[in-house]
């Protein structure tokens, strides 16, 4: 089993409320919701942050961002707005390094965040 707790949603064996999968990408409720709608979208390959993008990556990134709107209209939130949050690195406060796009809506947020 990888040692990779999103890898292991991916791959089915850790449990994962999921909400949305491809061949590239894999969406699912964060286990700990900050908002009414918490969603964590991912790419099925394993990159660990930001800065371990690769070039061959970019067309999974551009999937992910037409996944949010999918997701954003089919939860409802599309039309009031949302957020989409990268934590990418320690100071960020990434705490899983598999790289993940965190849906937030249902509520009114703040800016700047904490
Ligand atoms: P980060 O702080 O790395 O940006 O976000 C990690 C997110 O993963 C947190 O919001 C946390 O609640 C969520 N998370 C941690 N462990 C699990 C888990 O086992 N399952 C799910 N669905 N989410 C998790
Ligand atoms: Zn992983």
């Amino acid at each position: 089993m990888s040692d990779c707790l999103f890898c292991g949603i991916v791959e089915g064996q850790v449990k994962g409320d999921v909400v949305y999968r491809d061949e590239s990408v894999v969406a699912f409720r964060d286990i700990r919701p900050r908002a009414p709608v918490h969603i964590l979208i991912i790419p099925r390959k394993h990159v660990a942050t930001i800065q371990d993008l690769e070039a061959k990556d970019q067309a999974v990134v551009g999937q992910i961002f037409l996944v949010i709107a999918k997701l954003a209209r089919e939860q409802g939130i599309a039309e009031r707005g949302f957020r989409v949050v990268v934590n990418s690195g320690a100071d960020a406060g990434q705490t899983v390094f598999h790289l993940h796009f965190h849906l937030l809506g249902g509520r009114h947020f703040t800016w700047p965040p904490g």
